[in-house]
């Protein structure tokens, strides 16, 4: 049975809370590990470390730090197949997608080492008589990192690299459910000699996100998570004057106009809908064909894909899907799909009860591709989000009725539009009330030099995450006016162009 405990100033710290929590191989179903839950006293000597780190890291030039970055990029690179093993095994995603998951968070650490580049500040000379200003960007302290259990390593790239490179110092703590691959991150960090406590990992659950989120030295809380947790920790980190962006929950919209190329369209929806098992922030989990006769044509090419569908254990490299999280989220998947049957959709294509051939994996948290069609706007089942290897498929005459759907949902994270037709694929990425727009694109996450971010109730931020939208969350900003030039006068008024 392994033991994940916390990574603290540079080495493995056992907890001194004495309580743990299950990690479970979801393909097996059964528990492989205890995940150490912090106390108090943990989360404190995490922040200490990280605050006297801090005052040595500060004060490293930008290039450095870089340098130090393309080190850990080489390691990332070379350990690509290590880390997504350790995050297949947990997180049951199949181990190719999780190395696709490796790759995107490569990109962030990529971006990280530009930080000379980046962190320039601005300059204007000769602002007054023999006066300049300049402006620079400064690090805040200590951040924080709380991240989920469906990206447990792209998601704190965003954080960890860029928080890191703009001079700040790290406590991550990662989702309980996976907490392999994070710990191996940190060991990497140090191989690619960033010293000990710029970052630190701590495992645990509320005690850990309540004691990071009030801590006097912890400048900056990013987050990642669904969306009512998302709102606590915003809500907590500004109530103890923090800087907060916390990413929340989402219900993602494909459009498909009757122009769409269905084969095509088709393709990109199964694995929108399908690919993670539908445990991406980015899953599309509803269709919105514009006309019958498009949800017709969409249905039926859609079901002989799914027929086709390979579902097995994470570690298999021709399966399109492996198991969900938990037991308790497989649970909570059914349930949905309980849910909307009883509330009049219709059950298309009904994966409860799904099992692999392999008595192996009896006990896996497995669940087959579900498609449920007639979902309208006021069902709860098409309200909250499912997270599952579900997609409901909703039937609209006109691409502003399409519209009003993303438009009007409490999430607003992302959404896409397929079509031949550019004014309608214009006029819905112009006017559509959601963060991120992909047109023939069915998940748009931004690259790491643009910026990640949803809007309404999938976001609670002033700055995105990633991009120049990350350098801003992590520096505040100095400008110095300076003149050398003596015997100057008083002066009573405020001070003008001279
Ligand atoms: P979660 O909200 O359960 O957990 C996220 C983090 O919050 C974890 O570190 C967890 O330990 C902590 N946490 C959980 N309950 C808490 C509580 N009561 N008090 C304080 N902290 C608590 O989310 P999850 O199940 O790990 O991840 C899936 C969710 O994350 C989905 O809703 C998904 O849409 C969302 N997500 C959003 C994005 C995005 O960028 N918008 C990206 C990935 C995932």
């Amino acid at each position: 049975m392994q033991k994940f405990e916390h990574f603290i100033d540079g080495a493995y710290v056992d907890s001194t809370s004495g309580n743990s929590q299950a990690v479970f191989n979801p393909s097996l179903g059964v528990e492989s590990g205890q995940v150490a839950l912090a106390s108090i006293a943990d989360v404190d000597a995490a922040v200490a470390s990280a605050e006297a780190a801090f005052q040595t890291w500060r004060h490293t030039s930008p290039l450095a730090r870089a340098r130090l970055m393309n080190k850990f990029l080489a390691i990332l690179n070379e350990r690509k197949r290590e880390l997504a093993t350790l995050i297949s095994e947990q997180h049951g995603k199949t181990i190719l997608d999780a190395e696709g998951e490796v790759i995107r968070g490569i990109e962030a650490v990529e971006f990280a080492c530009a930080a000379p580049h980046l962190l320039k500040g601005e300059f204007s000379d000769n602002v007054s008589t023999a006066m300049d200003m300049y402006s620079m960007r400064k690090p805040l302290g200590v951040t924080a990192a709380i991240t989920p259990f469906n990206f447990p390593v792209m998601v704190p790239m965003w954080m960890v690299a860029i928080s890191t490179v703009c001079g700040n110092c790290v406590v991550w703590k990662p989702s309980e459910r996976d907490p392999a691959a994070p710990l191996k991150i940190a060991e990497y960090m140090i191989e690619a000699g960033f010293p000990k406590g710029v970052l630190n990992v701590v495992n645990g659950d509320k005690v850990a996100v309540d004691r990071l989120t009030e801590h006097d030295d912890i400048k900056a809380v990013s987050f990642v998570g669904s969306t009512p947790i998302a709102k606590y920790v915003y809500d907590r980190s500004h109530a103890h004057n923090k800087r907060c962006q916390a990413m929340g929950g989402a219900k993602n919209h494909m459009i498909i106009m009757p122009d769409a190329n269905i084969e095509n369209t088709t393709n990109a929806l199964l694995g929108a809908a399908y690919g993670s098992a539908g445990e991406r922030c980015m899953a599309i989990s509803v269709a919105v064909c514009v006309g019958d006769d498009t949800a017709d044509r969409v249905i039926a090419a859609l079901t002989l894909k799914i027929k086709n569908l390979t579902i097995n254990h994470s570690m298999d490299e021709k399966a399109d899907y492996g198991p969900l999280v938990t037991k308790q989220h497989l649970e909570k998947v059914i349930s949905y799909i309980d849910m909307a049957e009883k509330e009049g959709a219709t059950l298309l294509i009904d994966g409860r009860g799904f099992k692999l051939d392999d008595d192996k994996y009896a006990n896996g948290y497995f669940l087959g591709p579900t498609l449920i069609d007639n979902v309208t706007a006021e069902m709860q089942s098409y309200k909250e989000e499912i997270f599952g290897p579900t997609l409901q498929i909703i039937r609209v005459d006109t691409l502003e009725e399409a519209m009003r759907l993303p438009s009007e949902h409490e999430f607003g994270n992302g959404t896409s539009i397929f079509t031949e037709n550019g004014a309608a694929a214009r006029q819905f990425s112009d006017n559509v009330e959601v963060g991120m727009v992909g047109i023939n694109v069915p998940i748009p996450v931004p690259m790491a030099f643009h910026s990640f971010g949803g809007w309404k109730n999938s976001a609670f931020n002033e700055h995105n995450q990633h991009g120049m939208e990350g350098i801003r969350f992590y520096t505040k900003v100095k400008t110095v006016t300076s003149r050398w030039r003596g015997g100057e006068s008083a002066e009573f008024t405020i001070p003008t162009l001279s």
